[in-house]
């Protein structure tokens, strides 16, 4: 039997940190040294999609720096609120329509749950900037519909728990519905796509790594990190709880100008990553979101710069290029793309 979680009953530590994730941009200023002067008054102080981040994000940011790479992808901007020609509401497109029953199921063999509306961190740059689906937590009788689809389709290999953030519900509840996909013969992978691992390392309590590892599905954690200035070394602590399991651990980023649009910045995240025991996935190229315009990279210099990494890195720290393209059956990668044949470095 698995152990109910200790905690059952009281919040654990990670949960009281998540309720107080910093939600205003003055208070997340003044732990910068920074006032809204040295912005040059740029900021949205009252934004749409709310600002929210954790202390522990916000320590990891450089103080009294404007442009700091972690700062930058949780402070709201005005230029959020221009509107920009080919940027929408709903890049992904089939957002508003499938997300209402919490599944998406576009490619074979993996279904995506969306799990829990709410996020730790609100990413400026991110795609559900206009569906915080706040409301959209995974209710009961959404859970009961999403087995029963499961359960019918013999071609579902991989369920893959997203959000929002799915690692916001609780140790307790992931592993009742851990237990009840288990049931299901033809599941063979969980995999969890979650950002908290690196904005929330205490998330990663011993109850958690116990319950994934003592799993009979194979499973894949897919964190987010997108500089490795993220990856401090309380994130380094949670991430090596893993080690010795069998746990898959993968990273995706999105590319974002002003923040890790360097080939120098992305190799060193992905040798961090590695020397946390974590491999690159994909880099995204940014979705069109209606807001997040200021963070897109040129899709040409988006391949020269992983052709670059290339050239530095070995292939298995090289991420693959990623877009999302409605309708096509799997996310498409660009290859990487090089001036021309080098001379080999030795
Ligand atoms: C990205 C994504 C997946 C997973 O795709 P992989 O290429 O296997 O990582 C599955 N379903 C949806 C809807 C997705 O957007
Ligand atoms: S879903 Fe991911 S990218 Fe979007 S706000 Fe939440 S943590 Fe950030």
């Amino acid at each position: 039997m698995i152990p109910l979680t200790a905690s059952e009953g009281q919040y654990p530590t990670w949960q009281k940190s998540l309720a107080n994730a910093i939600t205003d941009v003055d208070q997340l200023l003044s732990k910068l040294a920074l006032t809204r002067d040295d912005l040059h008054n740029a900021v949205d102080i009252n934004p749409d999609f709310p600002i929210k981040v954790t202390a522990s994000f916000v320590r990891r940011m450089v103080k009294g720096d404007a442009n700091d790479p972690l700062l930058n992808q949780v402070l709201p901007y005005k230029v959020e609120n221009q509107i920009q020609p080919h940027y929408h509401r709903d890049p992904v497109g089939d957002l508003a329509a499938n997300r209402q029953d919490g599944i998406i199921h576009k490619y074979h063999g993996r279904v995506l749950l969306i799990t829990s509306g709410a996020c730790a961190i609100n990413c400026r740059y991110c795609f559900r900037r206009h569906f915080p689906y706040q409301d959209n937590a995974l209710s009961s009788p959404r859970w009961q519909m999403a087995k029963t689809y499961f359960r019918n389709d013999p071609s579902i290999k991989e369920i893959i728990l997203s959000g929002g953030d799915p690692l916001v519900i609780s140790d307790h509840r992931l592993q009742g519905m851990l237990a009840e996909l288990e049931q299901i013969h033809h599941i063979q992978t969980l995999r969890i796509h979650s950002r908290l691992p690196v904005v929330l390392p205490e998330r990663i309590t011993d109850d958690l790594v116990n319950t994934l590892s003592n799993s009979r599905l194979r499973v894949v954690l897919v964190i987010h990190s997108n500089h490795s200035q993220e990856i401090n070394h309380e994130v380094k602590q949670a991430l090596a709880k893993f080690n010795g399991t069998d746990i898959v651990l993968l990273n995706q980023s999105v590319l974002l100008n002003g923040i890790n649009d360097s080939a120098e910045i992305l190799a060193n995240l992905s040798e961090t990553l590695f020397d946390a025991r974590v491999l690159p996935y994909y880099l995204h190229v940014l979705d069109k979101v209606q807001g997040a315009a200021h963070f897109a990279v040129e899709e040409d210099r988006a391949k020269r710069l992983t052709g670059e990494m290339a050239l530095k890195l070995p292939g298995y720290l090289v991420p693959k290029l990623a877009k999302e393209q409605p309708g096509w059956g799997a996310k498409t990668t660009l290859a990487p793309s090089m001036a021309k044949p080098t001379t080999i470095r030795r």
